[in-house]
Order: structure tokens, then C-alpha cells, then sequence
């Protein structure tokens, strides 16, 4: 087994994900170096790095953080060990992956192997049916005629979904709930993904009503042992995207849970994987649970999982990638044995966003910047601080709140003061749609399907 010990870690991100890792470094005793765009320029992440270099200078605000070459001249240059590509940008390229490598510098996440394999969201759905996982009915390959469509379509029943397979982020899916509609939205869906992901490859899968989004997030060493940290609810979506996230999923039988996490176990070890993982699942209303799609790094999300385990994501996606196995109790890198929950955590995502608005991102000088924070409360903060410009460029996300509580209305109680406490003047944010949604009977009860939101028109008011 071969250990490389990490002195300098360069993070290929930006904002709130960018100090979550450098915050992990530090502890670990790596020095950070970051890089920053010429939008970012007074950008707080980078003074949270040891070091900071300008990059992409002539390029756009986001070309700037997908620029592999200059990325990896600019970290040989600096004598780095490793990368760290946090979520985004380049987190899911194995170009980059394997760039970083042949430039003798550590990608702190998966081989490119393994994301071919379960970054895609097809080939991700093959590995599970072979691993004996449940997946949701639907073409299993990318759909090249039209008569395939209609054929997978029919054989799926309506309503079904049409999906990249390099999508993302709750992009690049459709509902079809008629056989007139199929072909028209079908080659709009694949000239879409061509546009956003590069791939045009499209596959069909039938679409479930309702259900719930319960996904594990995973450790793997890469010698093919593989923890499960337990499940994230994370239900609580607007446009097929995440906005609160707890765990435990209570809502579950404890048998269910179990059932779900052993399953994303059987995903992981069948590419004996690396790195920290998410295996996403669907639960419909009769409870029965199918395999989605894996994500091969860190997720917005983590945060819950770290407060009801203890266990510290990023750093041990750092260890694992630095050589160590699972199970190096002298390193705190746990085996499945020494993974424990204790308690209930809700994260909730604060936007520069405005719900009066269909949720329009919202810009500008923050005049005013006051966090809170208190028992167990996290704040896991980017962009914001008072005086801060808040750019049209980037992700809208500000700070993400994660509390912790004894039972789940403890929890509740502790979201809505950390939230309460968070004053931002200036720059509209979602805090008041986040709190009617805390404080809604079906949250309270852990019973919110995928579609809340879009049901629940009070949340607005
Ligand atoms: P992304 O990679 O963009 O996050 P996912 O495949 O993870 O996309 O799906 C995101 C969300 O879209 C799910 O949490 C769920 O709300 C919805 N979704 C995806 N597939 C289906 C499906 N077959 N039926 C119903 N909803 C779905």
C-alpha cells in the first residue's frame, strides 16, 4: 500500500465548497491554494486559502474554473499534491482526472474509470441492474430513432421522463405524458442536452408520481471497502432541485433504510469505488425503492450526514485519496462497525433568490451581512459578508444552514432561529419561503414527496 502525504492541496472551485476544503486542509495541517476568476476578484473564499492565484484571465467568469490546462500548468508551477475539485466545474470531467494524474498530481476523487462507469447516468443504471439493484423501467441505453422512442415509451408506460444521461443539477429532464407529444419533445430534449452538457444522448424512464428522493452517501478506499454513512431525505425540491435536506429519512421503516443503504453499498463495491459517493434513489407511494443515479464526489449536502456521524466528508475523501484505508482508526477513517447515528439534522440552502419571483436570482451590494449560530448550528457560508457584490455569474447559493437536534422538532425549532438570526439586507433571499416550509405539518411529519412545493401554493404567501 502506498501512502502519499499531502503538504499542499490547490481547490478547483469557488465560493462555499472552496472553504469547506480549505477548512478541512487546515485541520489536517495542508497548506491551501486557490484560484479565483476575474469576477471573483473580491470573491471571500480566496482569502480563506493560504494562497491564491488569478486564472483565466482572459476568459469568462465560468470558462475560467473549466480551464484544465491552465489549472494543472498552474498547480505544477506551485508544487501542489493534489487537487481537490469540490462539486461542479470539473468534479464529474475524467478528462481532468486523468490530466491531473499524468501530471503526477493526486485527483482527489475516483479514477476516471470509475466515473465513466457510474458518473453517467446509463452506464450508472447498468451497474446497478448487474449488482441485482432495482432501477426505475425504462430504455437503459441512449435512444437513436424514433421508433426506439415510441417502443421504450409504450414498454415503460405513460407518463415517462426523458432524461440526459450527462445531466444534471435538475437539468435536462422532461415529462411526457402523452404518445402525440414523445417525438417533438424528445429531439427539444436532446438539442438541450447538447447545449448544456456537450452529449446529446437521451434515455427514457417511466416517471414516477410523487415519490420521495432518499439517496446514502458512501465512503470507498479503492482496495474495495466500502461505508455507508446512511440516508439523506432530501424530498424538498423546486425544478428537480434540492432546497432542505435531513436525516434520518424517519418517514422510512427502519428496515427500508437499511435496505437502501445496503443497496448503494452493492453499486459502490461493484466498481470497488474511491473517493466519497452519493448513490441516489426514488421511493414511490407504495414504498418500494429504485437505484437513480450515483454522484462521484462531494454534495451540497454532506453536512447532515457529517452532524449526526461525526465523520468529516472532505477529510476523508482526502485520506482515502492520500492512500489510507477504511478502517485506520488511528487517522479517524471509520469501518462500517464504527459508524454511528445519533440525533436528526436539517440543512437548508439560503439563496440569493426571490420567491415572489419564480425565484429569479437577485443581485447587488449586500449592505447588510449578520450571521447567527448558537448550539447546534452550522453555518457554511460563501459570498457573503457585508459590503459583498453579489454577482449574476455564479450559483445563487449563500449560506447553507445545518442544524442539529435530539429529535427531528428540535431540529426544526433550531433551523427556523438559525434562519431568523441570519440578517441580510440588500440582496433578496429565499429565508421566509425556507421557514414556511419548516414550519409546514407535512414537513413536520417527514412526509413531503418531490412535488411539495408545486402543491403547496401556501408556502408563497
Ligand atoms: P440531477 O442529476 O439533475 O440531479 P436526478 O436524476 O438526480 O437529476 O433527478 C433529480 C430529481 O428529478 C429527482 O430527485 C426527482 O425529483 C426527479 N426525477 C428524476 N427521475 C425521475 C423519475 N423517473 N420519476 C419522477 N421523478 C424523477
Amino acid at each position: 500500500m502506498m501512502i502519499k502525504k499531502f503538504k499542499r492541496v490547490l481547490v478547483a472551485n469557488r465560493g462555499e465548497i472552496a472553504i469547506r476544503i480549505f477548512r478541512a486542509c487546515n485541520e489536517l495541517g495542508i497548506r491551501t491554494v486557490a484560484i479565483y476568476s476575474n469576477e471573483d476578484k473580491n470573491a471571500l473564499f480566496r482569502l480563506k486559502a493560504d494562497e491564491s492565484y488569478l486564472i483565466g484571465k482572459n476568459k469568462g467568469p465560468i470558462e475560467a474554473y473549466l480551464d484544465i490546462d491552465e489549472i494543472i500548468k498552474l498547480a505544477v508551477k506551485k508544487g501542489v499534491d493534489a487537487i481537490h475539485p469540490g462539486y461542479g466545474f470539473l468534479s464529474e470531467n475524467p478528462e481532468f482526472a486523468k490530466k491531473c494524474d499524468e501530471a503526477g498530481i493526486t485527483f482527489i476523487g475516483p479514477t476516471p474509470e470509475m466515473m465513466d462507469r457510474v458518473g453517467d447516468k446509463i452506464n450508472s443504471k447498468n451497474v446497478a441492474v448487474s449488482a441485482g439493484v432495482p432501477v426505475i423501467p425504462g430504455s437503459e441505453k441512449p435512444i437513436r430513432s424514433d421508433e426506439e422512442a415510441l417502443h421504450f415509451a409504450n414498454a415503460a408506460g405513460y407518463p415517462i421522463m426523458l432524461k440526459a444521461a450527462a445531466g444534471g443539477g435538475g437539468r435536462g429532464m422532461r415529462i411526457v405524458r402523452e404518445e402525440a407529444k414523445l417525438l417533438e419533445e424528445l429531439h427539444s430534449a436532446r438539442n438541450e442536452a447538447r447545449k448544456a452538457f456537450g452529449v446529446e444522448d437521451v434515455f427514457i424512464e417511466k416517471y414516477l408520481e410523487d415519490p420521495k428522493h432518499i439517496e446514502v452517501q458512501i465512503l470507498g478506499d479503492g482496495y474495495g471497502n466500502i461505508v455507508h454513512l446512511y440516508e439523506r431525505d432530501c424530498s424538498i425540491q423546486r425544478r428537480h432541485q434540492k432546497l432542505i435536506e435531513y436525516t434520518p429519512a424517519f418517514s422510512l421503516t427502519e428496515e427500508k433504510r437499511l435496505e437502501i443503504c445496503q443497496d448503494a453499498i452493492k453499486i459502490a463495491s461493484a466498481v470497488s469505488y474511491k473517493n466519497a459517493g452519493t448513490c441516489e434513489f426514488l421511493v414511490d407511494q407504495d414504498g418500494k425503492h429504485y437505484f437513480i443515479e450515483m454522484n462521484p464526489r462531494i454534495q451540497v449536502e454532506h453536512t447532515v450526514t457529517e452532524m449526526v456521524t461525526g465523520v468529516d466528508i472532505v477529510q476523508a475523501q482526502i485520506k482515502v485519496a492520500e492512500g489510507y484505508p477504511l478502517g485506520s482508526v488511528e487517522i479517524n477513517l471509520p469501518s462500517q462497525d464504527a459508524v454511528q447515528i445519533r440525533g436528526y439534522s436539517i440543512q437548508c440552502r439560503i439563496t440569493t433568490e426571490d420567491p415572489a419571483h419564480n425565484f429569479a436570482p437577485d443581485t447587488g451590494k449586500m449592505d447588510v451581512y449578520r450571521t447567527g449560530g448558537g448550539f447546534g448550528v452550522r453555518l457554511d457560508g460563501g459570498s457573503g459578508f457585508t459590503g459583498a457584490i453579489i454577482s449574476p455569474y455564479y450559483d445563487s447559493l449563500l449560506v447553507k444552514s445545518t442544524t442539529w437536534g435530539r429529535t427531528f422538532d428540535d431540529a426544526i425549532r433550531k433551523q427556523i432561529r438559525s434562519i431568523r438570526e441570519i440578517t441580510i439586507r440588500g440582496v433578496k433571499t429565499n429565508a421566509a419561503f425556507l421557514i414556511n416550509v419548516l414550519n409546514h405539518d407535512t414537513f413536520k411529519r417527514g412526509a413531503c414527496d418531490t412535488n411539495f412545493i408545486l402543491k403547496n401554493k401556501e408556502l408563497f404567501d
